[in-house]
Parts: structure tokens; sequence; C-alpha cells
């Protein structure tokens, strides 16, 4: 009696493992034809990183130092400047002259991007990093900083 049970579930098992399969088999394909087709990124998706301006153009990081802080991986460097009546570049008393993030250590968590007080540092969708020259993985704030003024509808746009 026991083992006729153990036949059963053991058809019943097998059943409902063909029912999954029968069931993806009809369902639409959700797999990337990367790289012949763009890929369709979550909101969420953390790529490389994006420095942000505001609505008149000023960059928004004022160089305060709490994203190289909360960074576990140390691999934020920055350095600071004052901004002047000449010269100002953020909406703040200082801004970032020099901002790298080292990508042969960023391991992507997001903490820069949760200690940031003015949004300067956001994830973008950018993830095509790969390289084989480290040195090429130090990005600089240049490679990061949103463009000013603003890309036209009708021009292509850098995927960030
Ligand atoms: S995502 Fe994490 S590891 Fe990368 S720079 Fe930000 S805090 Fe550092
Ligand atoms: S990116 Fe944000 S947290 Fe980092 S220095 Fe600039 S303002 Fe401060």
């Amino acid at each position: 009696m026991a083992k006729s049970a153990g036949v059963l579930d053991a058809a019943a098992a097998i059943a409902k493992g063909l029912g999954v399969t029968f069931r993806e088999l009809l369902s639409p394909t959700v797999t990337e034809d990367y790289p012949d087709s763009p890929v369709r990124f979550q909101e969420r998706f953390r790529g490389g990183h994006v420095l942000q301006r505001d609505e008149e153009g000023m960059e928004k990081c004022v160089a305060c130092f709490l994203c190289a802080a909360a960074c576990p991986a140390n691999c934020i460097y920055i350095e600071a400047a004052e901004n002047t009546e000449e010269k100002r570049i953020s909406g703040g008393e200082r801004y970032a002259e020099v901002y790298n993030i080292d990508y042969n250590r960023c391991i992507f968590c997001g903490y820069c991007v949760e200690a940031c007080p003015t949004d300067a540092i956001t994830h973008g969708h950018d993830f095509e990093l790969a390289d084989y020259d480290t040195a090429s993985l130090i990005k600089r704030k240049e490679d990061m900083l949103v463009p000013w003024p603003p890309a036209q509808k009708d021009q292509p746009v850098r995927q960030r």
C-alpha cells in the first residue's frame, strides 16, 4: 500500500513538473536578444553612475564627501573647490573639481546614491563597462556628468 502511494506521489510530482514545462513553452519568450536588440531595463537597475545637474544647468554636487564616506569599496575620489562670483559651478559653496569613481572596485551597492543629500549622483542604465585596460575603468566627472544644454529630442543621446 505504501509502495503504491509512493508511485502515485512520484507520478503527481512528474505531472506537476511537466505542467510547468508546458506552461512555459506556451508563454511568450522573455529572452533579451542582446546585442542585436537594445536591452530593456527595469527602472531600478543600477548601472554606471550619472552626475546630475539642476534645472539651470548647475552641477548638483556640492562636494560634501558624504558619498565617498558611505562607499564600502573606497572607490570615490573627490577634490573640492570653492565657487566664486566669477566662476559658479554648483548651487552650494563648493563643487567637485575632480570626481572619480574607480569601477575596478565599485560593487554597485548604491550606498553613494542613498547618502547624497542633493541627489547629485544616481545610477544610470549604462552597463557596457567591461574593458581590458583597468586604467580606463576609472571614470572621471566628465564621463559621468549630464551634458548641458540637454540634447534635443531629435539628437542621438548616449544611453545612461
Ligand atoms: S555603488 Fe557602492 S561601491 Fe560603487 S561607488 Fe557607490 S557606494 Fe561605492
Ligand atoms: S555626489 Fe552628493 S554626496 Fe557626493 S560629494 Fe557630491 S553632493 Fe556630496
